[in-house]
């Protein structure tokens, strides 16, 4: 692979990884890295250009994509933003002499640690904050949204999963993802909401979301909604 640049005509350039193949075609892909273009071996650069120019429009219309669709990581240091309840709130670390708990102050997450720069140690912290905050705010809910439907009070467990936010046992326990106290709460109140009609229907039949309907009768837009969130809340 080698790194090339493309001149378009009005003098936007465009940065490419380009790789040699045995092929007929021109091949394009928008990858995390940006464009990267499979080429036949014998083709000739002027040739190449042509397609690439002809291709111009839809090339900068899937970086355009991409760049909105990425996700800034997190890097556990001093300013990183990040998402409680569906709000940007910024994470200051300070020097101590003991490694404290984080702190919410408005919209600051106050760390003090021995070590400000140790970032396990860091996300650790941080972490222990989502999860004991995501046990108390969410046995809230599910306690109000379980009078709502007119069922006790399931038990709460709190998962580490990544894809699933929420689910529900046949025991009638019920287990939410920490990583769900990132999203607003009307997102939150839809996962309990969707685990508590389990209780009523253990299957995702037409039933199931008639009950689901009836105790949040927004569903289908909130669902959308999360699945959009979705890469936000995978960044922790
Ligand atoms: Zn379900």
């Amino acid at each position: 692979m080698t790194n090339q640049v493309l001149t378009l005509a009005n003098g936007e350039t465009i940065s490419y990884l380009l790789e040699r193949r045995l092929r007929r075609t021109v091949g394009l892909k928008i990858t995390q890295e940006g464009l990267v273009v499979h080429a036949p071996k014998r083709i000739f650069e002027f040739q190449l250009n042509q397609i690439l120019q002809e291709k111009s429009n839809w090339i900068l219309n899937k970086l355009k994509a991409r760049e909105a669709n990425q996700v800034e990581k997190i890097q556990w240091a001093d300013g990183d933003h990040l998402l409680y309840l569906g709000n940007d709130i910024q994470l200051n670390v300070t020097q101590s002499k003991t490694n404290k708990a984080a702190k919410l102050e408005q919209n600051t997450l106050k760390l003090a640690c021995l070590q400000p720069n140790n970032h396990a140690l860091i996300s650790r912290k941080v972490i222990q904050w989502y999860k004991k905050q995501a046990a108390l705010d969410f046995g809230r809910r599910l306690e109000i949204l379980a009078t709502k439907l007119g069922v006790t009070t399931p038990p709460l467990t709190l998962s580490n999963a990544q894809s699933r936010w929420g689910s529900c046992n046949s025991h009638g326990n019920v287990r939410l993802s920490w990583r769900l106290l990132q999203a607003p709460p009307h997102i939150i109140n839809y996962v309990i909401c969707h685990e508590l009609a389990h209780l009523k229907q253990m299957n995702h039949s037409a039933k199931f979301y008639a009950v689901l309907e009836n105790l949040f009768p927004n569903y289908k837009v909130v669902e959308k909604e999360l699945k959009a969130l979705s890469p936000h809340l995978h960044r922790i």
